[in-house]
């Protein structure tokens, strides 16, 4: 039956990683502070001087030749109507987390890569081309309607995280980029070498230096070849990056499914806040069990209203059983609560570790990561999670619901099951 299902989400895409890039993100960012700067050429400098350098270009102005890097002078001489913004970090941060809660409320966040940049790890049923592009223009609609119109992101879906992020950097503004492992190396080959991530000024002035210049003859150079090119192992990684697999640090990064939230003051006290753990801790096991997977850990985190966060962790035999995982966090919990000593809580993360595929096969002896799964529970959430998709998230839920109204009503990251339960039949 999983073998089933996973031979089902394969449709020969390979898709394992989505990849948002904001666009002209500090320009756009004042834009949406300042509607008089929407529409208009723009850069943002650290500094106000004309020999400084544009940190970052709006759209129109990158129309007209002016990008990230150029001289403020030049700039205004290419366009003397050019609005010239001192950058405001603190605002661009601030957005930034508003960025990662939108994302996360549609797929956990997998690494951030820059202050503009995430990426997403897809897992079963979200490989599927379909659906990773129904997960990516959802988050594009997040946020453009939830933090601002001018916010607009480009997404790139693909094998490996570096196609990933070159499909994101293919199509701007509002992009969606999918690079396809059976039609590599199709797409890749109207690149322009220097626009690969991993390929710097240096690496290109090499590349050219020993005649390699277009797209195709970097797609035919051998491992062995590009690993001298560019002086290491990172030439290897290269080459398998380009055909869709990741390097191995990233593919044993461990896969992890987490869940946060910032509470409301009526669910700061801890008992309050309890609760909230709990829940967020169902969630991540309903989440494994529609992936096809299990996890062998539990992370919880938490922080107070006053200075200071206390975190524990505890590794298990993998499982889906969310009642296995509850007593985990009721346990962590504990442990987190008498650490960190204080009466209100501010922020509750739950992260589930050390996912495998459910359907893994029993090792050498015997043991097999379905070992610590109670049958009875595994009908009982079967059960559960099939009327919460067909009548909406948290209609049944394990132990209390306090206060559910304000919860569900808050900002929170619960809804972080897909709106198109077609996708997760
Ligand atoms: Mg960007």
């Amino acid at each position: 039956m999983q073998k089933a299902q996973i031979r089902q989400w394969d449709d020969g895409s390979g898709l394992k990683w989505l990849y948002l890039d904001m666009n002209s993100f500090f320009a756009s960012c004042e834009q949406q502070a300042d509607p008089c700067l929407r529409g208009r050429p723009l850069i943002v400098v650290p500094v106000d001087s004309e020999y400084t350098c544009a940190i970052a270009a709006s759209q129109e102005a990158k129309r007209l030749g002016i990008k990230t890097g150029t001289q403020v002078k030049i700039a205004k001489q290419i366009c003397p109507d050019l609005k010239v913004v001192q950058a405001r970090p603190d605002e661009y941060v601030r957005i930034h987390h508003r960025i990662l809660e939108e994302v996360d409320h549609v797929i956990p966040v997998e690494k951030i890569c820059s202050i503009d940049e995430v990426a997403c790890r897809l897992m079963g049923p979200e490989t599927v081309e379909a659906a990773a592009r129904a997960l990516g223009h959802r988050i594009q609609r997040r946020i453009l309607s939830n933090i601002g119109e001018c916010l607009t992101a480009s997404i790139g879906l693909a094998p490996s995280r570096m196609l990933a992020k070159t499909a994101a950097d293919m199509q701007k503004p509002l992009g969606m980029t999918v690079l396809r492992r059976d039609q590599l190396p199709g797409p890749l080959l109207d690149i322009d070498i220097g626009d690969f991530p991993g390929i710097g000024p240096a690496t290109k002035a090499r590349l050219f230096r020993a005649g390699i210049s277009d797209p195709r003859q970097l797609w035919h150079l051998s491992p062995s070849r590009m690993r001298q090119l560019w002086g290491g192992i990172g030439g290897d990684q290269f080459w398998y990056a380009l055909r869709g697999v990741d390097p191995p640090e990233i593919e044993t990064e461990r896969g992890s499914i987490s869940h946060s939230h910032v509470l409301a003051v009526e669910l700061r006290p801890v008992e309050a806040a309890r609760a909230v753990a709990r829940r967020l801790t169902a969630k991540c096991g309903s989440r494994l069990r529609r992936m096809g997977y299990k996890c062998g850990g539990l992370h919880l985190s938490i922080r107070g209203t006053q200075e200071g966060r206390a975190q524990a962790e505890r590794l298990f035999m993998a499982t889906a059983d969310s009642f296995r995982m509850l007593e985990a966090a009721d346990a962590l919990w504990d442990v987190c609560v008498r650490t960190l000593n204080q009466t209100s809580i501010k922020k509750v993360s739950v992260t589930c570790m050390r996912l495998v595929p459910a359907d893994t096969a029993p090792d050498l002896f015997g043991y097999s990561p379905a070992a610590d799964e109670d049958p009875r529970h595994m009908r009982l959430l079967e059960a559960i999670d099939a009327l919460n998709q067909r009548f909406g998230k948290d209609r049944i839920s394990i132990g209390p619901k306090p206060k559910l109204h304000e919860f569900v009503g808050a900002k929170i990251a619960f809804n972080r099951v897909p709106e198109t339960p077609e996708f997760w039949e």
